[in-house]
Parts: structure tokens; C-alpha cells; sequence
């Protein structure tokens, strides 16, 4: 029988239908307690002084770039093996990603490759390098302390797009908190959603004012409707949106315990099949918030035609992630070239995301597993 499995989907209660409804009906559906709230909720969640609520991740990482001054001329370090916004967000302000590859077990930048690269600088290019960006991919924590270590060595802004590891902790301590600023983000497909939308978490006050400002057309902090101290931008989080995220927020431990069931799941049944490599976790993360479910195949499967196979069966699935250095607008300003980035590359093209959310049934992970076992034993004509 074939089955329609979507690669992910939203969990909404009641409750969370309720807490919108309520905003709905009073006076306040922007600038109002419910952003307050959710932001006074992840400050507690996260372990940070202060949270900025945004309409989406991109803005939260637009404001933490602009808010440390970085500008055109500056460079920053970052990895190729992300979603676009965590290196777009560099372009936002003129100023230039410096890609370096990544670990080929945990997908984050790989500390060794990153000392590599600015030992590989001309003094005049290395004074360019402002800011160094990991990202802690499909929720595993990067490496902080060899990061923190190469970002004090070399006088770097630190940053940290944790916009997929929401309660994820490295050695102990929970991401967002790694270096001047992290960010989380709440499009329907993450942890824990506001439909649209994203904050900004940082430890210096500064950043915090200054993204406060920039958010709302840079008013100051009077907060006077037409008193401007800044350029800024309309970022603001609606209140429908803040109150969807305090409810979502209050059962976190339930649903990334519930998204901790299904990878395990899957990590038992796809363990069986030799031709593919399920997520490495390492042990410096002690607590993992799964984000995304993504496996590799082995070399020489052609994983177009798994994925081809997988969709038409109705197991939606995608390739998490294409190279950031190869998107077509990033050659024409950059002129980067297949093989720049070879564990990137090579990676890209043999991962699938698999089906992936709270309530994905044992039922629903078995035809996905089946279904994946089938794509790869058919071979040639079978799979074309
Ligand atoms: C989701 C995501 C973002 C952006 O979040 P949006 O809310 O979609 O703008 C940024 N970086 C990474 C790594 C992400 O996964």
C-alpha cells in the first residue's frame, strides 16, 4: 500500500490554537505583552540575559552582523555546508564570507582547516577577517571550544547561527550561548515554531540594545513612534506569532524528546543497512535537539535517482544541503568552482533528508525505511 509521507510537519494543539485565538481578541496584535513573554521565556530556556524576538531567523542573523559593525571590506569565516542565510546574512552588509570546509563526520567547520586558512593569509588579508560565523548543523553543536580558542587567537567577533539546535548542549553547555551572539529560528519545519519568525540571544548588553532599535526602525529606547536614532528595519515579531511561540515553548522537553524517539528509531532499523551511514553524533554532544533527520549513502549510489525513487513512493525527502559556494549567484560574485570545497561537495551529494517531525508514526518510519531499502537495491533501469 502506498503511503503519503511529508518530509516534515507542524505540531499544533489546542492549546497553542487557543493561545493565538486569545491574542485575537484583544487590542495588542503588535508590540505587545506576548513578545515580552516569549522572549523573557527563552532568556530562562537558553541561559542568556537577553533575547530579541524577529520575524525570522535571516533578520536575527542581518542584526547580529550589522549590530557588531561588521561592513564592506570585512571578511568573515563561515562554512559552505549550511542553509544559505547563515552566510546571505554576511552579503546583507557588503562584507565577504570566507569559506572554509567542513568535518566530514559532524558536518561542522572543521577547527584544523579554519587555523589552516588564516595562517594561509597575507598579513594586509588577514587584518579583512573580522568575524568567524559556525553554525551548528541539523542541531549537533560545532566544536566550540577549538572555535572559541581560533577566535581568540586571532582578536575574531564570534558568532553562532544555532537556528537548528534549540536545546542542544555542548560539553554541558546549551548552544546560543557561544560567543557575542546566537540566534534561533521558527519556521514550521524547526523544533519549535511561530510560523515565521526567529530571535537574536546574546550576553552584551550593547548588541542587544542596538537590535532592539534596528528591529523597529531604529527607534530609540523611548520607543517613541516617530523618534529614529538609527537606520533600522521593520523586524518586529507579531504577538500572534510570540504567543504560539511561548506555547510551543512550555513543552520543548516533550517535543525534542519526542523528536529523540524517532531518530532513534531510525538509527536502529537504517543501522541494518550496510549502504547507509546514519547521523554521527559526537561525544562532545551530550544533549542532541534533532532538527532534521539527514543520512548518507554510500559511494557510488546514485542518491538523485534514491531521492527520485523515495518521491515518487511518497516518501517526500531532500538534499540537505547543496554547497552554498556553488549557488549560482555566489560563482557570478565569487567565482567559486566545483572542487573548492571537496568534503562539502562530496557530502552534498550523498545526503538525504529523510521524513522527519514530532509525530512521524513507527508505521509511517517503516514504509520510509522499506521504501529506501527497495531505492537502493534496484539498480539501473528499475531506478531510472
Ligand atoms: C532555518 C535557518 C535559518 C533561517 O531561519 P529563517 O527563520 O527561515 O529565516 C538560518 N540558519 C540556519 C542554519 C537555518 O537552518
Amino acid at each position: 500500500m502506498k503511503m503519503q509521507v511529508p518530509l516534515s510537519s507542524p505540531d499544533i494543539i489546542e492549546k497553542d490554537i487557543d493561545a493565538v485565538v486569545a491574542v485575537l481578541k484583544t487590542r495588542f496584535l503588535s508590540i505587545g505583552p506576548k513578545i515580552e513573554e516569549f522572549e523573557k521565556k527563552i532568556c530562562d530556556y537558553v541561559g542568556v540575559k537577553n533575547a530579541v524576538a524577529v520575524n525570522s531567523g535571516t533578520s536575527a542573523l542581518h542584526l547580529i552582523i550589522k549590530g557588531l559593525g561588521i561592513q564592506e571590506g570585512d571578511k568573515v569565516l563561515t562554512t559552505p555546508f549550511s542553509f544559505i542565510a547563515s552566510s546571505n546574512c554576511i552579503l546583507f552588509e557588503k562584507a565577504e564570507p570566507l569559506f572554509v570546509d567542513i568535518d566530514e563526520q559532524t558536518l561542522n567547520l572543521d577547527p584544523v582547516k579554519i587555523e589552516e586558512r588564516l595562517k594561509s593569509l597575507k598579513a594586509e588579508e588577514l587584518k579583512k577577517v573580522k568575524a568567524l560565523l559556525a553554525v551548528d548543523v541539523f542541531g549537533q553543536p560545532a566544536d566550540w571550544d577549538r572555535v572559541e580558542e581560533i577566535a581568540r587567537k586571532y582578536n575574531l567577533l564570534l558568532i553562532e547561527d544555532s537556528a537548528e539546535s534549540l536545546g542542544s548542549e555542548y560539553k554541558g553547555r546549551k548552544c546560543g550561548t557561544f560567543g557575542e551572539a546566537g540566534v534561533f529560528a521558527f519556521y514550521p519545519n524547526k523544533q519549535i515554531t511561530t510560523a515565521e519568525g526567529g530571535v537574536l540571544v546574546t550576553d552584551n548588553e550593547e548588541l542587544a540594545v542596538a537590535a532592539r532599535s534596528m528591529r523597529s526602525q531604529g527607534r530609540g529606547i523611548s520607543g517613541e513612534w516617530l523618534d529614529h536614532d538609527r537606520l533600522g528595519y521593520n523586524f518586529r515579531m507579531d504577538e500572534l506569532a510570540a504567543a504560539l511561540g511561548c506555547s510551543q515553548l512550555e513543552r520543548i522537553d516533550e517535543i525534542l524528546e519526542k523528536r529523540a524517539k524517532v531518530a532513534e528509531r531510525y538509527n536502529k532499523r537504517l543501522g541494518e543497512i550496510k549502504e547507509v551511514q546514519i547521523p554521527y553524533i559526537s561525544q562532545n554532544t551530550n544533549k542532541m535537539s534533532w532538527f532534521v533527520y539527514v543520512i548518507r549513502l554510500a559511494k557510488g549510489i546514485d542518491r538523485d535517482k534514491v531521492m527520485k525513487y523515495l518521491n515518487q513512493e511518497g516518501v517526500q525527502c531532500k538534499p540537505y544541503f547543496t554547497p552554498i559556494h556553488l549557488q549560482p549567484f555566489y560563482v557570478d560574485m565569487f567565482g567559486y568552482q566545483r572542487g573548492d570545497f571537496p568534503v562539502t561537495e562530496d557530502i552534498s551529494s550523498r545526503t538525504i533528508a529523510l521524513p522527519f517531525f514530532n509525530n512521524l508514526t513507527e508505521e509511517q518510519m517503516d514504509y520510509v525505511v522499506e521504501k529506501l531499502a527497495e531505492a537502493i537495491t534496484l539498480k539501473g533501469e528499475a531506478l531510472a
